[in-house]
């Protein structure tokens, strides 16, 4: 459970991740939803891809916990870095391709599927 400060009702409350699937093959919904007002607070994500990031990433706070090198820092550091880069990126991939998928079926349900 989480201690969140919900950004609409500004409420806080103990919150757990829920999913729910996307449109897409190998990626799921991930988000915390606000039992005041409803609000999905920190919706985003979560691909495959992602999931292997985060092990590489787990794997290098590991390492660095257990032996505090030049060498594991910078390897966490890197890690870390990789990891926001693939975020933002899985991010802004899936949203535009969820605004795309979203114009066609409004367009599909406004003039009929072309055949
Ligand atoms: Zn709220």
């Amino acid at each position: 459970m989480l201690n969140v400060q919900c950004s609409e009702c500004k409420k806080v409350s103990e919150l757990s991740l829920q999913t729910q699937p996307s449109p897409f093959e190998n990626v799921v919904q991930v988000f915390l939803e606000c039992p005041h007002c409803g609000s999905r607070i920190r919706n985003h994500f979560l691909s495959v891809e992602l999931i292997q990031k985060q092990l590489e990433l787990r794997h290098a706070v590991t390492q660095w916990n257990k032996h505090k090198t030049r060498l594991n820092f910078n390897r966490l550091a890197k890690e870390r870095q990789a990891y926001a880069v693939l975020f933002d990126s899985e991010q802004e991939k899936y949203r535009s391709m969820l605004e795309a998928l979203a114009s066609f079926e409004k367009a599909v349900a406004e003039h009929g599927a072309e055949s």
